[in-house]
């Protein structure tokens, strides 16, 4: 998608600092940082957000989790635990409307916050 920022990311037309490149997926430091870690992994193909993303009967939905554990691993907080997050729609606050898990680690995360 020509005007998708994260397809840019994948095509390398824009920036970012990836620590994960796999076939399917790719892996990069949110711009944003909410934990110590904070990783978003998509999959290289536009899809525009979880529910588009699992109507692809492709295993690509698989490897998208598979890439968000090996990042905590890598990361160092798989052992301290590690949250995955998929904002899907506005009314979730989702922005880009490319599919990306959130993984978020390094800190405390109770749930629910507060
Ligand atoms: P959403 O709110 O859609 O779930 O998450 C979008 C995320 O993308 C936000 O956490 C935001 O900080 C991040 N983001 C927005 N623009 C860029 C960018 O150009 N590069 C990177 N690495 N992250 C971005
Ligand atoms: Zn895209």
């Amino acid at each position: 998608m020509s005007d998708c920022l994260f397809c840019k990311i994948v095509a390398k037309e824009v920036p970012a600092d990836v620590v994960m490149d796999t076939a399917r997926t790719l892996a990069f430091r949110d711009v944003n940082p909410q934990a110590p870690t904070h990783v978003l992994v998509i999959p290289k193909a536009h899809h525009e957000n979880a529910a588009a993303l699992a109507a692809v009967d492709d295993g690509l939905a698989d490897d998208l989790l598979t890439t968000c554990h090996a990042v905590a691993v890598q990361e160092g907080v798989a052992g301290s635990g590690y949250r995955v997050v998929l904002n899907t729609g506005p009314g979730a606050g989702q922005t880009v409307f490319h599919v990306h898990a959130h993984v978020i680690g390094g800190r405390s995360l109770a749930w629910p916050p507060g």
